[in-house]
């Protein structure tokens, strides 16, 4: 099946990326990924073969490794600066109420980039359409404007939407920020782990900047 790319990380030269619906067909080279922990941390890997670390998310400069993160309903988040500084994000619920998005930014600019002109994307991901939870999850998040009553005593979550006003919160344009793809749980094209269980595949979400 067909990676999805972002129009807003394209429009940013030389760089990179895709959203793909299974691993085993990213690119080649070979991404590096954390070994995912539903934490709040970012790699910085030194290379392609760096040894592996835990951690939900990794940045490289240009002419650094590829860097990815997989998921499987969680939303993938990629940024990228004009300069050519890049990070790969795997923002669940966890790694989001341990601040994983504004870890992100802050690594990026920690690395000479400005967050107001960062360019981010999120692939598919759980939609506020299916993505049922307890109240614990938008409580965690501070996110209860983004979930509304299920009529079960639960609520439905539009995690992309608390990913997308962390970013702003961040200093990122509203209009550098791209939400890419569908609902993970009900588009059949993408692996949804509360749709498959544990058969769930994972999707790859990859950016790189080349040397300049
Ligand atoms: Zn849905």
């Amino acid at each position: 099946m067909k990676a999805l790319t972002s129009r807003r990380l394209a429009q940013l030269t030389g760089l990179s990326h895709g959203f793909v619906p299974e691993v085993a067909f990213g690119p080649d080279p070979p991404v590096w990924r954390p070994i995912q922990v539903h934490g709040g941390r970012i790699a910085r890997p030194s290379g392609p073969n760096a040894p592996p670390q835990q951690a939900d998310g990794a940045a490289a400069g240009p002419g650094g490794p590829a860097v990815g993160v997989i998921s499987a309903d969680c939303v993938p988040l990629l940024l990228g600066s004009p300069a050519g500084v890049v990070a790969a994000v795997h923002a669940g619920w966890r790694p989001l109420a341990a601040g994983i998005v504004e870890g992100a930014v802050a690594e990026l600019e920690a690395s000479g980039a400005t967050a107001s002109t960062l360019a981010a994307a999120l692939g598919p991901a759980a939609g506020g359409c299916c993505y049922q939870v307890g109240a614990e999850v938008p409580q965690a998040l501070g996110a209860g404007r983004h979930a509304r009553p299920d009529g079960s005593g639960r609520f439905l979550l539009d995690l992309r939407a608390v990913v997308v006003e962390r970013l702003v919160a961040a200093g990122l344009h509203p209009e550098r920020i791209d939400v890419v793809g569908p609902c993970t749980i009900c588009s059949p094209h993408w692996p949804s782990w509360r749709r498959q269980g544990p058969s769930a595949g994972r999707a790859l979400a990859w950016i790189h900047a080349p040397d300049r």
